[in-house]
């Protein structure tokens, strides 16, 4: 790698360094400067200092497993084999190459399409993107439920990490409310006089700052993922609603709060607050809402749905279609 990606690189971890700093320096500031310095209540102290501890292990706990875990790429099978890719390259025809994806999509299942009905292929990774599979310029490939790219966590936002990234998000909130509750207090005591210590007051009016501060921002982003669960929607289809072969619906995956809240957590209730792998599916293919309508022939075009049953091998038949073309990202 050159020196300037190297650079690149480097820079790109500066926010989550920041982060893991501040961390740092709240554990700090807590423990030491308002626990052990400033409580002199041996009750209270043991209490805080508990609480504190539990809140702030499922906090790192989150945000490692959200840095840490690597942004699922699709499966082998989306993925142009030797042969096809061949045939492709020496295929010069527009015609000639839709046809090939339509070839391969078939033994896929997709359902969703680009904007102009297209299959959605990815030219970078040379791969049929799977539904609401997005490829992610800064990580350089197709992450499976694609989500953003997190700066803070220098990381992508996807199937196996999301469920990581809200928890990231309550737990940090948590962390924040606890400590603004408890340090307020002491906040006033050293604020009327009624305690005197220097670089302890400087620690304890910086963490009732820092903490308030993050807690606002966060409820904000918080608030809006949790919405965003409901409907089964991520990030990227909040601003464009996927593409059915009956067209574009922001609801398209939406099959009710609680079985979108499961999707995401799992059926295992006493799993859903801890950072371990829970989510329903492999993230390839994703349960529809439309899938019944979609078989009335009052909502749908029939001849572009041919649907079986099983969840795996969804078949779809596009010889008919006249509006197969490329996807090419830019
Ligand atoms: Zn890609
Ligand atoms: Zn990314």
């Amino acid at each position: 790698m050159s020196l300037a990606g190297l650079c690149r690189r480097g820079w790109a971890w500066a926010p989550a360094l920041l982060l893991a700093l501040l961390a740092l320096w709240s554990y700090y500031a807590y423990v030491v400067e308002l626990c052990l310095v400033t409580l002199t209540n041996s009750l209270e102290k043991v209490a805080y200092l508990t609480v504190f501890h539990v809140i702030f292990v499922l906090f790192v706990w989150a945000y490692w497993k959200s840095t840490f875990t690597p942004p699922q790429q699709p499966d082998k099978k989306f993925h142009m084999s030797y042969a096809d890719k061949e045939r492709y390259e020496n295929e010069e025809r527009p015609e000639g190459q839709r046809q090939i994806l339509a070839e391969m999509a078939r033994k896929l299942p997709v359902s969703t399409r680009t904007g102009s009905g297209a299959i959605r292929f990815c030219d970078r990774c040379q791969l049929i993107k799977p539904d609401r599979c997005h490829h992610c310029s800064i990580c350089a490939m197709c992450v499976l439920k694609m989500d953003h790219h997190c700066p803070w966590v220098n990381n992508c936002i996807g199937f196996s990490n999301y469920k990581f990234f809200l928890l990231f998000l309550a737990y940090t909130l948590l962390y924040c409310m606890f400590i603004a509750a408890t340090v307020f207090k002491y906040f006033l005591k050293y604020w009327t006089g009624e305690l005197s210590g220097g670089r302890s007051k400087f620690h304890v009016l910086f963490l009732l700052i820092v903490s308030v501060m993050f807690f606002v921002t966060l409820t904000f982003l918080f608030g809006y993922h949790c919405w965003l669960v409901s409907q089964n929607r991520s990030t990227l289809e909040a601003f464009s609603a996927p593409v059915f072969p009956n067209g574009p619906d922001k609801n398209g995956f939406n099959l009710g709060v609680g079985k979108n809240i499961r999707q995401v957590f799992g059926e295992k209730k006493r799993l859903w607050f801890f950072p371990v792998v829970s989510s329903q599916g492999d993230g390839h293919f994703f349960p529809m809402r439309t899938l019944s309508e979609a078989r009335n022939p009052l909502l749908a075009n029939e001849e572009q749905w041919e649907e079986d049953d099983g969840v795996d091998d969804n078949h779809h038949d596009y010889h008919h279609s006249p509006s197969l073309s490329v996807e090419i990202d830019t």
